[in-house]
């Protein structure tokens, strides 16, 4: 007999509790999670999942008017935001139900409370219930950041947005970064004026200069308003509902929703953690070692909560690399190179490996291959949107070191793409791969 109630107490049931818990429990480890809110995290409840649901809804706009190049009667279309929204929930409601039954099936006891850290191997429930585990795991994820300024409870963020009663007339959307866009590229194409606010006058910190200029480019020719090096004052609600926002310089700018996307910060409020000598970095992530092992022997952490990469993949990827240590008998550690991102922004843009900028000032000499091309279903279209591909190429080596691209499907091309730059292969390599005709992703292989 054991002297914990569990082998593995895991916090959080996102996607790197609930992949962490799955493994170990099929490792033969007895496993609890405790979730306060919905099994599935962020992602699934509250994210990645919904988000892309609504970016396909959102693509009907620019498709149904595309059609009628396309020989489609289309009748003038209206768009129901309920029916959208309504249908989304529904999913995320199906696929919560696919991940409590992940759980069960592999025994997993599942506890709908919030658990607080009381010592490296015990945990208090909300109930009161005192668990001990010989090994706790932590994956809280992150929450978004409000700014302090006057007015911001009149805000929502992305936790909110999905469930918004009516799609709002007017929005804005403060922050530059992946929400911020990618939000403004949905609410656009649903009809609602949008104007993003940001604090700097640089979008996508962290992507490649050309694609992020790309980017700003065609959200301004379709409408999307940017207020760059905004200082915000404060928010007002007038009197008929409007919200207002002031800035130290400039006219106010009125909305019906405005949207704070402004980066998300560690989950770690309460928790306890200090209790166990969990230590936190200044941003107040948790630190851990390269097996996702903090400061406390047996407490180990993964996910947003570690504020690495606060992607899903990447958050899977360290869950079951903590299970198949800890529980596995196979140390493992995650790599963090070469990791592809993408922004599901109106067009898409996607990266992986190194941008021109950070290959030059890493390696001096390097090639730069790009490719502007109108799409061909665009052009039948009439569309004016480019797309634009950029090869960042180790001028000693002839290694591919990045790709970056936005344009209809960039994600998905990049994807497929990214395996090649991670597997090393050169621009030699590329080329020597015969064109698939037409596509977009051909041209790739036909960089000069
Ligand atoms: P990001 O980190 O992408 O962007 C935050 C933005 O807010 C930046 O433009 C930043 O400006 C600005 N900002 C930060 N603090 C303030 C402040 N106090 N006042 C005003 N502006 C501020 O965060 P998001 O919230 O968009 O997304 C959070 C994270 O979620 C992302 O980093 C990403 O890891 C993940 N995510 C991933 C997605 C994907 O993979 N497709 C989709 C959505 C989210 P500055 O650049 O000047 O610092």
């Amino acid at each position: 007999m054991s002297e914990f109630d569990f082998d593995l107490f895991v916090i959080g049931a996102g996607s790197g509790g609930v992949r962490a818990s799955r493994v170990a429990a099929a490792h033969g480890a007895k496993v609890a999670v405790a979730e306060e809110f919905r099994v599935g995290g962020t992602c699934v409840i509250r994210g990645c999942v919904p988000k892309k649901l609504l970016i396909y809804g959102a693509h009907f706009a620019e498709d149904l008017k595309d059609a009628r190049r396309f020989g489609w009667n289309v009748p003038d279309c209206g768009f129901e935001w309920t029916t959208l929204r309504d249908n989304v929930l529904g999913e995320v409601d199906r696929l919560e139900g696919l991940y409590r039954n992940t759980l069960d099936s592999h025994k997993v006891e599942m506890i709908p409370e919030r658990a607080v850290v009381t010592g490296p191997h015990s945990v208090k429930l909300a109930s009161g219930r005192e668990v001990t585990a010989k090994y706790i795991l932590v994956a809280t994820g992150a929450w978004p950041i409000m700014p302090e300024i006057e007015g911001a409870e009149h805000g929502i963020t992305s936790n909110e947005v999905f469930h918004l009663e009516q799609c709002p007339k007017r929005i804005v959307i403060v922050g530059g970064g992946y929400i911020a866009n990618e939000f403004a590229g949905i609410f656009h194409q649903f009809g609602s004026h949008v104007t993003i606010v940001n604090r700097s006058g640089t979008l996508l910190r962290g992507y490649d200069e050309q694609i992020r200029d790309r980017l700003l480019q065609i959200s301004m020719s379709k409408g999307i308003n940017f207020r760059f090096n905004a200082q915000m004052e404060r928010i007002e609600k007038t009197d008929d509902g409007t919200l207002c926002v002031h800035f130290q310089s400039g006219d106010p700018v009125a909305a019906d929703v405005i949207l704070f996307a402004t980066g998300r910060k560690p989950n770690v409020d309460g928790l306890g953690l200090d209790s166990a000598g969990v230590d936190l970095d200044d941003k107040g992530a948790i630190k851990v070692d390269d097996y996702n092992k903090t400061s406390c022997e047996s407490i180990y952490a993964v996910g947003d909560v570690t504020d690495r990469l606060q992607l899903t993949p990447v958050a899977i990827r360290e869950g079951h690399a903590f299970a198949d240590t800890v529980f596995g008998n196979n140390p493992r550690t995650v790599d963090y190179d070469c990791v592809p991102s993408a922004v599901f922004s109106h067009p898409p843009l996607a990266g992986v490996g190194m941008t021109e900028a950070q290959a030059k000032n890493k390696l001096g000499t390097v090639k730069v291959y790009t490719s502007d091309f109108r799409p061909m279903k665009y052009v039948l279209a009439g569309r004016e949107e480019r797309a634009l591909y950029k090869m960042i190429v180790d001028a000693t080596t002839d290694r591919v070191v990045g790709l970056h691209m936005i344009g209809p499907d960039a994600p998905e091309i990049l994807q497929a793409a990214a395996i090649a730059v991670k597997a090393g292969l050169t621009k030699q390599d590329f080329d020597d791969t015969v064109a698939l005709h037409p596509s977009m992703a051909e041209e790739l292989v036909l960089l000069k």
